[in-house]
């Protein structure tokens, strides 16, 4: 008889497939679609901000020397609206309406706002001083100089350092794009969600559930219609989703790779050529999870596919320990290392005991970034029931083994929420 094999740990299964994941090739993207991109390309200014001295007020440029000695009157030569360029140049005793983000005339060194001044007459201001030079002037190039570096490569691109890229007048950025993520759910007895399980049916909850995650970390879901347990159903969809016109960089099955009679999808997989990296994991839920890997053409990273189990918990705890990482390496993100889990104290003590290690749904009692915040581990009926993870924040970890915790003993948190919610831009 052959000696068990000994299942991989959720760290070795991390790391395997991490050294099949590698970032997308970079290309080049309109702005209005790059948002929580990567950068891969610093980006520098092409002209100095402002490109001119402007006035930052809607007033009166004057020249301090004017009114160096009080109250003044100054007759009014122009008016420059912003995008006009002054014609005049001021001479002494001379004064031009200015409005904001216009440029200064030539001989003007300061702005006296409207709110300031009176106007008795059509041309004539009058203006109390002292007011110094550069008063509500906006020098040349104080903002930034042409070849500044605006944004630095490894950004992730959020609001405003887009409105940066467009006022240097990058109206495409070089980033790693969104993976784009094929997900197929399996099984004779899934019917869409618009529909009424009949008997022996349950609905499917997982397609939807995986186009969030998807999306929630920043990648592009590919839903496919339902997937019956056949063999040749499932090669030809999942060829479909691999080879079509618009390739996935990503395939996600749910369902399928357990020990049952038709948990075919190992053997699809096969058939179309992906190389198996791992079946099984030392976790629960999502023992029976398959990983593998699809190399196509030389240069472009290959194509990874993931066999997640069908009940809806193991597969979302799967995708939180496994898909999302690669996700976060595919799209240009740094990852979060499995080995560092931030650790909480619990609010009751648990009584654990198992062979493999444990996910069980927890929420913060307070915010996660309370100093007081403690985990509660909520009651579940087991990998079916998502209803119970909808109220957790995630996931606290209970290693292999035999222990007894007691309420304020640390354990791991796997967060469900994504760091793009959660976390404060760098
Ligand atoms: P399987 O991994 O195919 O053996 O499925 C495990 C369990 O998950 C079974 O009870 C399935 O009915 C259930 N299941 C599979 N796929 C889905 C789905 N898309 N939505 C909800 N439950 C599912
Ligand atoms: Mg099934």
């Amino acid at each position: 008889m052959r000696a068990p094999i000994a299942l991989m740990s959720v760290a070795e299964a991390l790391n395997a497939i991490l050294f099949h994941t590698w970032p997308l090739v970079a290309r080049y993207c309109p702005l209005e679609s790059a948002l929580g991109l990567s950068l891969i390309e610093q980006v520098v200014a092409d002209i100095d901000l402002p490109p001119f001295d402007k006035s930052i007020v809607d007033g009166y440029a004057i020249r301090s020397a004017d009114v160096a000695r009080g109250t003044t009157k100054l007759l009014v030569v122009e008016e420059v609206l912003a995008g006009m360029t002054p014609s005049r140049t001021l001479g002494t005793g001379e004064a031009s309406a200015i409005m904001t983000g216009a440029p200064m005339p030539k001989g003007a060194d300061a702005i006296v706002m409207f709110e300031r001044v009176e106007r008795p007459e059509k041309d004539i201001v009058v203006v109390h001083g002292p007011i110094l030079p550069g008063h509500n002037r906006m020098p040349r190039g104080r903002e930034m100089r042409a070849g500044d570096i605006v944004v630095p490569a490894g950004a992730v691109l959020d609001s405003a350092k887009l409105g940066v890229l467009a006022s240097v007048g990058a109206s495409e950025a070089l980033v790693q794009p969104r993976p784009i993520v094929a997900i197929a759910s399996t099984g004779d007895e899934i019917v869409p969600c618009d529909q009424k399980p009949g008997p022996g049916q349950i609905r499917n909850s997982n397609t939807p559930l995986l186009a969030g995650l998807v999306q929630e970390h920043g990648a592009i879901p590919r839903p496919l219609p339902i997937i019956p347990d056949r063999l040749d159903s499932l090669i030809d969809a999942f060829s479909r989703a691999l080879d079509g016109p618009e390739p996935a960089d990503v395939l996600l099955v749910s369902g399928g790779v357990s020990a049952g009679q038709r948990d075919l999808v190992p053997n699809a997989f096969a058939r179309l050529g992906i190389e198996e990296v791992f079946h099984k994991v030392k976790v629960k839920p999502g023992k029976p999870i398959w990983f593998g890997a699809r190399s196509s053409r030389e240069g472009v990273p290959p194509t990874l596919v993931f066999g997640l189990p069908g009940n809806p918990v193991s597969g979302l705890v799967c995708f939180l320990l496994f898909v999302r990482p690669a996700l976060e390496i595919l799209s240009g993100h740094r990852s979060a290392s499995p080995h560092s889990m931030p650790t909480f104290p619990l609010a009751a003590p648990v009584q654990h005991r198992d062979d493999r290690d444990n996910y069980r749904p927890a929420r913060f009692t307070a915010p996660s970034d309370d100093p007081g915040s403690t985990i509660e581990v909520l009651p579940s009926v087991g990998s079916s029931d998502l209803r119970a993870v909808a109220s957790a924040d995630g996931f606290a970890i209970f290693p292999a083994g035999e222990r007894t915790y007691n309420a304020g003993d640390p354990v791991g948190f796997l967060d469900r929420r994504s760091w793009r919610f959660t976390a404060r831009p760098s």
